[in-house]
């Protein structure tokens, strides 16, 4: 009996820093976070606006927005889209920056139309285009070593949350930027070295909802975390938020946030794909 006593409390003090590891939930990194979101266009954090209301907002943490390009290959819902759109949605971007008390940076690649492809040539040749200005593996590291995130937001590297391949390739180059490998067809080259700071976790903001999957479909799996959306922020719900501040992107309100005002009513999780940075090796790092 003696030996299955110290038997369990062996397993029991083994198995405790490891439960614990998994028992870092997004809400507790919040209060110490700094969060980066880095994403293909302007209004693509309000994907994960609901986390950023919480994060920036009630608990005053640092944020940042990395943003790939201005979005001006876009629609524009305005009556008067002068002097031109992208110059329209980079102001629109500095004000819910402002709202979360963000910073904001912009990485000035092309933003072409959505063509609903997702193949990988289509994929190169956007890549092709931005490496023209800069490599987009380097500047999303200057933009992690240069703000120091502890967890880093983005769009889902397989789907991008309704197709659009800047999603997926701005998820892909995230991916490289944090050493993580890519075994799944990537444009973009191998990893060789990582960022000076890795953050704790990076977050992958995943469409698991079933009622867009007839017209959007839905990203794959994993998904290992759910984010409660209507948990309060200063009183309201932190989704209430998000759609009050993406109201900032006037430019899109017959696009995107025009929809997002309309489902974020019915909206109760935010799906996440969480991914330990701290307990992978540093370079080449198979996702778990
Ligand atoms: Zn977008």
């Amino acid at each position: 009996m003696k030996r299955i006593v110290f038997f369990l409390i062996a397993v029991i003090v083994a198995l405790g820093p490891a439960a614990a590891a998994r028992a870092a939930t997004l809400d507790s990194r919040l209060s110490h976070a700094r969060l980066m979101f880095i994403g293909a266009h302007p209004d693509d954090e309000s994907l994960a606006g609901a986390v950023f209301a919480k994060a920036c907002i009630e608990l005053a943490r640092p944020c940042h927005f990395a943003v790939m390009t201005t979005g001006e290959g876009g629609n524009c819902s305005l009556d008067d889209c002068s002097p031109d759109l992208g110059t329209i949605r980079i102001a629109e971007m500095h004000r819910v920056a402002d709202r979360y008390g963000a910073s904001v940076s912009f990485a000035g690649f092309r933003n072409f139309p959505n063509t609903g492809s997702e193949d990988t040539a289509w994929l190169q040749t956007i890549l092709n285009d931005w490496r023209t200005v800069t490599d987009p593996v380097h500047w999303i590291r200057q933009q992690i070593d240069r703000f120091h995130p502890t967890l880093v937001f983005t769009v889902d590297p397989h789907h991008g949350f309704y197709g659009h391949a800047e999603h997926i390739l701005t998820g892909r180059l995230v991916f490289e930027a944090l050493g993580l490998a890519w075994r799944t067809g990537t444009p973009v080259v191998p990893v060789t070295t990582v960022v000076s700071s890795p953050p704790e976790a990076l977050y992958v903001v995943k469409n698991r909802y079933w009622a867009f999957a007839p017209f959007v479909g839905r990203d794959p799996e994993p998904v290992n975390e759910r984010w409660a959306v209507r948990q309060s922020c200063n009183g309201s719900p932190c989704i209430d938020w998000a759609v009050n501040i993406a109201q900032e992107h006037a430019s899109q309100r017959k696009d995107g946030i025009g929809l997002f005002a309309f489902v974020g009513r019915f909206i109760r999780w935010m799906y996440l794909w969480r991914i330990d940075l701290d307990s992978l090796p540093p370079v080449g790092r198979e996702v778990p």
